[in-house]
């Protein structure tokens, strides 16, 4: 299935749903994470809801975690060594994966403006993820049972501010700008996707294609990320993982290439659709 949230005309609430072939069917609960939070077995009872057209829908952000997204650094090789030629420095693979935290506050939609301010960064780039969806309450999870906790995938922009990326040693503040954390347009099942390790994921700016990769060229694969972030760290239905950009990122191109106020971004994933989004940087 694929999960939405949506908002109707005159009416601001966020509300969750399933994206069909030729509408929306409401969803009972107060939100889609509220619904990922259920049972499983309490789930299909609260699927029943109203009919919508597309068009008299506005689709928003799938879901809004409760606490701050999981993300990944340097998971795919490819980009690993970019940015290592970038920075100028000796390619050391980590053995462990590189966790940092983007603030909820950053989510964004599908086709949201993101606004960005030039007093703030000179240097937003972009980063098409594939990101998991927490579905059951777990903790030291084994890499074998991983594929048992997730609800689901959906595109992740993992916009960053690479000066302040820089400035500030961590990459907190860099990653968390309002608006730098895009997601959607939906979330589709795990049962849907099938191979979450053997996925197409690219990046389009203004329809050139800067990204291209499979998400098999993870150095650290989603069963791995999910058994080291659990170690000893209890995940809640609803969180949000990254799990890491492919090369072709804007900072170690030669020269460097960074958005510009009017670009148009689309993260494409495989099974899942196209998360685009407009910068506007005043
Ligand atoms: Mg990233």
């Amino acid at each position: 299935m694929r999960f939405v949230s949506f908002t109707t005309p005159g009416d601001s609430r966020e509300r969750p749903g399933i994206l069909e072939a030729d509408g929306v069917r409401s969803i009972r609960c107060e939100s889609l994470r509220a619904y990922v939070a259920l049972d499983p077995s309490a789930r299909p009872a609260r699927e029943s809801g109203e009919r919508l057209g597309l068009d008299a829908v506005e689709i928003t952000a799938p879901i809004r975690p409760s606490r701050n997204v999981f993300c990944v650094g340097r998971n795919y090789l490819e980009h690993a060594k970019e940015g290592a030629r970038a920075a100028g420095r000796e390619l050391k693979l980590p053995e462990v994966p590189t966790f940092f935290t983007k603030t909820p506050s950053a989510i964004a939609g599908p086709d949201a403006t993101v606004r960005f301010s030039s007093h703030v960064s000179n240097e937003y780039d972009f980063e098409a993820e594939l990101a998991v969806v927490i579905g059951t309450r777990c903790k030291d999870v084994r890499e074998r049972d991983a594929a048992g906790v997730v609800f689901g995938f959906t595109c992740l922009n993992d916009l960053t501010a690479r000066d302040l990326q820089r400035a500030h040693l961590q990459w907190f503040k860099g990653k968390s700008l309002d608006d730098s954390c895009p997601i959607g347009p939906c979330i589709v099942s795990a049962d849907e996707i099938g191979n979450a390790q053997a996925l197409e994921i690219a990046l389009r700016l203004n329809g050139a294609t800067m990204q291209k990769s499979n998400t098999s060229q993870m150095i650290f694969p989603i069963a791995r990320l999910i058994a080291e972030l659990s170690k000893g760290m209890t995940l809640e239905p609803g969180d949000v993982i990254a799990t890491g950009t492919p090369d072709g990122v804007g900072f170690a191109r030669t020269p460097p290439q960074f958005l510009h106020d009017g670009d148009v971004v689309e993260v494409d994933i495989e099974g899942i659709g196209v998360l685009r989004n407009r910068i506007a940087i005043a």
